[in-house]
């Protein structure tokens, strides 16, 4: 298999136009669940690269549970998002959920997201594989290690190399949280696949107070890097507010991350 150690020994670093994921330091991916408005991620971008972000993340396509509830600015939120991300000298990733709209968003963004509701939707797969393009592959709400895997493969077998592994967590039985953040991922991804691994504690837990220490746990677990929702005013977020950090958390967030990522 394309995406197996046996295939590749080494390990694949994923070049996002000079930022580098998988190159054994730490990629810090941060931003908003939903761009709101031209102002919110623009504030979301000061502050994620404030606290080291080199990549803004943002969904303008919003793959909602109820069809009632917002579902993303669209190509609006792309410019603004592209505009916010060059202000501060930031790559962009933003989720992709119909075939149809890859090219549009492929202008906008530099990493193409496919989310978890989506790892098996190998028609998707396949399409942005074939523009080569970086993308961030969440692993699946019941995926297994091997679903995600093959869907990985998916995109490999289109001659794109650039994958990077998105653990976000997945349904168990257990209902306290969001999702069970599966840490475990982290080190058997890395050692099935020489392709790169970061963590979402955001969706992982779905509570803002538990993200930092699960972000800690994910750099202690060898993650390549974090993705982690923040919001400028959390309670009045369009989309994920209740597992969105502030200014504040956020940056002191990034402080005890990079004490652990020192140390490693
Ligand atoms: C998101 O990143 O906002 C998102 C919808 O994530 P997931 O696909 O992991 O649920
Ligand atoms: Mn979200």
């Amino acid at each position: 298999k394309l995406t197996s150690r046996e295939f590749h020994p080494e390990n694949t670093v994923v070049n996002v136009d000079g930022v580098k994921i998988g190159d054994g330091s730490m990629t810090m991916m941060a931003g908003p669940c939903s761009i709101e408005s031209s102002d919110q991620i623009r504030e979301c971008a000061r502050i994620a690269k404030a606290g080291g972000a080199t990549i803004l993340r943002g969904g303008a396509f919003k793959p909602r549970t109820s069809p009632y509830a917002f579902q993303g600015l669209e190509e609006e939120g792309l410019k603004y998002i592209r505009q916010a991300a060059d202000e501060f000298d930031m790559k962009v990733i933003t989720e992709v959920m119909d075939e149809a709209h890859i090219d549009m968003i492929a202008e906008y963004s530099d990493i193409l997201q496919i989310g978890a509701r989506n790892m098996q939707n190998f028609k998707l797969l396949q399409a942005v594989g074939k523009t080569g393009k970086p993308i961030g592959l969440k692993r699946g709400i019941s995926g297994t290690i091997d679903e995600w895997l093959n869907a990985a493969e998916y995109i490999a077998a289109q001659g794109n190399f650039n994958v990077i592994f998105i653990e976000r967590g997945i349904r168990t039985y257990e209902t306290a949280t969001r999702n069970t953040l599966d840490l475990s991922a982290v080190p058997l991804i890395k050692k099935l696949s020489h392709f790169p691994i970061i963590v979402d504690p955001s969706h992982g837990v779905g509570i803002w107070d538990l993200v930092p220490s699960m972000a800690r746990a994910g750099v202690a677990a060898g993650a390549d890097g974090l993705i982690v929702e923040i919001h400028p005013d959390p309670i009045n977020a369009w989309s994920d507010g209740p597992q969105s950090l502030n200014e504040k958390t956020y940056m002191r967030m990034m402080e005890e991350v990079h004490i652990i990522e020192k140390a490693m």
